[in-house]
């Protein structure tokens, strides 16, 4: 059942913030997340933040150095059709065509699939588990066919967003605003571990607001592509998901970045993987020892052991699409 809140539709972003000053207020983007949260009991609000006046917020434009730049207010649907995203960051484009399903994609808004809470069937329904406040994840002894295997700790939940580990393997940041000012900041740095906190996904502090997404110009000649893996072939939440944005050189990787959707509580880079492809000719052994890299470290639960040759195909794939001229 929905508890009863207040409603307020502020027309700018400094009118937001201010009502956003009061506990319990919560930011409505979309709604898509937010309502099925409080309707659940997940989590309650008093007030409820509207952010749909505000206009500002709303768009995609590219400046005059190629810089991207998406107002969170954007639908899915929009960056996803969008010319300039489909040709010169295609991993974007390509992720947020598979979010969700088309309703979703047409509500659902790029700001809130970032900030998004996660699916863990746990957090979502009765129990007081970690992310809660509470003291255990269930899932570790529990249904665990769809959590992580990296990065778990006090709390197994994957990170739910398709288009966060496109945006981060395009080395997008984020503008937050708050009562404490403005800043600017690494999208995978807006992510939070367990092991720094186990009770959010990000480093938003209350009132605090997404206001924009930036997204560098491409390097010439890169190239960027997000493989998403799903139960089905209909709607559904990656069970493991790459996005990887690339450029060569003279036949050898020049730059790569990895980002692992479907499988950490964050976007999961893989650094380690990237420093060993740089510089280097890709060959069936490199990309052998590239699968081995991306699962060091796999902690698999008890169900979701799949994860981890799901992983070294993902990589096995991407790198076996590289041109070997
Ligand atoms: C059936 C179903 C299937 C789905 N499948 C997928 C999928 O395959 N892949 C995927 O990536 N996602 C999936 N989703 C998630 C969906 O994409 C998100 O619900 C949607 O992106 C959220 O956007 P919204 O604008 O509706 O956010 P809201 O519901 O309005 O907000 C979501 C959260 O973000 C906060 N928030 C929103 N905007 C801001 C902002 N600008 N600044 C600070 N905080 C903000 C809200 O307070 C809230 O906590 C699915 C959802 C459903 C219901």
């Amino acid at each position: 059942m929905l508890r009863t809140f207040a409603y307020v539709r502020p027309g700018s972003t400094s009118e937001a913030l201010k009502q956003l000053e009061e506990r319990g207020s919560r930011v409505h983007a979309g709604g898509t997340d937010l309502l099925g949260c409080l309707r659940d009991g997940v989590f309650e609000a008093q007030k409820v933040v509207s952010l749909s006046r505000i206009s500002d917020l709303r768009g995609i434009e590219v400046a005059p150095d190629g810089e991207l730049r998406i107002g969170p207010l954007t639908t899915i649907a929009e960056v996803a059709a969008h010319p300039v995203i489909q040709e010169k960051f295609a991993a974007l484009a390509q992720a947020a065509s598979l979010v969700a399903s088309p309703q979703l994609r047409n509500q659902g808004t790029i700001g809130g699939n970032l900030c998004q809470r996660p699916r863990c069937w746990y957090f979502r329904s009765d129990y007081h588990c970690t992310r809660k406040g509470g003291d255990t994840c269930y899932a570790i002894g529990g249904e665990n066919q769809y959590h992580a295997i990296f990065g778990g700790g006090a709390c197994w939940i994957v990170h739910p967003s398709d288009t966060a580990p496109a945006l981060i393997a395009l080395d997008a940041r984020v503008r937050v605003v708050g009562p404490k000012g403005a800043r600017i900041l690494p999208l995978e740095k807006f992510y939070v571990l367990p092991e720094q906190d186990a009770t959010r996904e990000t480093v938003l502090d209350p009132g605090e607001l997404v206001i924009g997404v930036l997204v560098p110009a491409p390097a010439p000649g890169s190239k960027s592509a997000y493989r998403k893996v799903r139960a089905r072939g209909s709607w559904d939440f990656a069970t493991a998901g790459l996005a990887c944005a690339l450029a060569t050189k003279a036949g050898k990787i020049a730059d790569i970045r990895l980002v692992l959707s479907g499988v950490a509580p964050a976007p999961w880079r893989l650094q380690a993987v990237e420093r060993l492809l740089i510089g280097q000719k890709i060959d069936a052994r490199l990309v052998a020892r590239a699968a081995d890299a991306a699962i060091a470290g796999a902690k698999p639960l008890e169900h979701n052991g799949y994860k981890v040759p799901l992983v070294r195909g993902l990589i096995e794939e991407a790198l076996g699409a590289v041109p070997r001229a």
